[in-house]
């Protein structure tokens, strides 16, 4: 039996209501125009925190016993599991702790400050600050809620699926975002769950994209992190991965791929079209329609999974500077 399934998922979202928002899902005029199917956008970015993950961490927090929490929480964070999880913790009165790489850009570092964590800068990847999450819990006995690989956070995010599906029950395709892969096992979990005939793809960028790297080479592999438009999908799935890489291979339909001007594309397309401030990684469902890599029959719902990102790198994208280089993206 897979280690998350609906029942979880079903729990998960009582255990997390009045702590996370019901987010709506809206018809994209111009979407649907272009696809000549109805386009449905799942506007998670307004998520408090600014993204789904506060699904996951609220979900992992809140299932922690009395002597856990006194503890505290630790976790390796590109950004938003890091706000997600300084949110949730604080709500508990807990001590939080995240730790990330010199990639991570500026602002979303100050905004975990803010939501009262602390953080530790280590090293130029994931790795190296999960080796720094691995020395807390072993020597202050902080407990690690990781991004994506815990049952619990997967079925925290699964919450987000079983929205989509009740708000749009005809859906024949939803496409999510794919890096560590917690998001797209929850999500596809309660898709697959409730209405087995939809299909569920995951997007990613082609810069770095080691879930999918992993999935062909059919085992978890490693894959350089290079810095893309879509930070919040950067980072490996870990070697030793345990849950989200058999999640994905085995409820996935597909994964597409984005280079950076198409993911450019579609944050320019979301602001522009449908009025919406999204991030990189938010905007590739969008982005790979609009890339023609996607092929529907029927209703699709395009997640937009966040919406933190550096305004002034907004600014010029949706301006059409084309002499963005995603190697300064944040
Ligand atoms: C974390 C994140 C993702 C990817 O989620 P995974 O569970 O790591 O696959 C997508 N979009 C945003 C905005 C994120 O923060």
């Amino acid at each position: 039996m897979p280690a998350v399934i609906l029942t979880d998922i079903r729990t998960a979202r009582e255990r997390i209501a009045g702590k996370v928002e019901r987010t709506p899902t809206v018809l994209s005029h111009s979407l649907s125009e272009q696809f000549g199917v109805p386009v449905h956008l799942k506007l998670e970015h307004r998520q408090t925190t600014g993204s789904f993950k506060l699904r996951g961490a609220s979900n992992a927090v809140a299932s922690l016993n009395a002597e856990q929490k006194a503890r505290g929480v630790v976790a390796a964070s590109t950004g938003n599991h890091g706000r997600a999880l300084a949110h949730a913790a604080k709500l508990e009165g807990m001590r939080a702790v995240i730790c990330m790489s010199r990639l991570v850009p500026g602002n979303k570092l100050d905004e975990i400050r803010r939501l009262g964590a602390e953080v530790r800068i280590v090293g130029d990847s994931q790795d190296d600050a999960q080796q720094e999450v691995d020395r807390l819990v072993a020597q202050e006995g902080l407990v690690m809620l990781p991004p994506f690989d815990h049952p619990d956070i997967i079925a925290g995010q699964g919450t987000l699926g079983l929205e989509m599906i009740e708000q749009v029950p005809d859906a024949a395709l939803v496409l999510a975002q794919i890096s560590g892969g917690g998001l797209a096992s929850g999500v596809a979990t309660a898709i697959k769950g409730v209405s087995p005939r939809t299909k569920v793809v995951g997007v990613s960028m082609a810069r770095g994209a080691a879930m999918k790297a992993s999935l062909d080479a059919g085992q978890p592999v490693l894959v350089e992190e290079l810095p893309t438009l879509a930070d919040s999908l950067g980072g490996g799935i870990g070697l030793d991965n345990r849950l989200t890489f058999a999640m994905c291979r085995d409820l996935l339909d597909d994964v597409v791929l984005l280079s950076e001007d198409e993911i450019a594309a579609g944050i320019r397309h979301a602001y522009a079209q449908e009025r919406e401030i999204v991030e990189g990684a938010g905007a590739v469902g969008i982005a790979a329609l609009l890339a023609g890599k996607i092929t529907a029959n029927g209703p699709v719902v395009v997640l937009l999974s966040g919406r933190n990102m550096n305004m002034e790198l907004h600014r010029k994208i949706v301006c059409g500077d084309t002499s963005i280089n995603a190697g300064r993206a944040g």
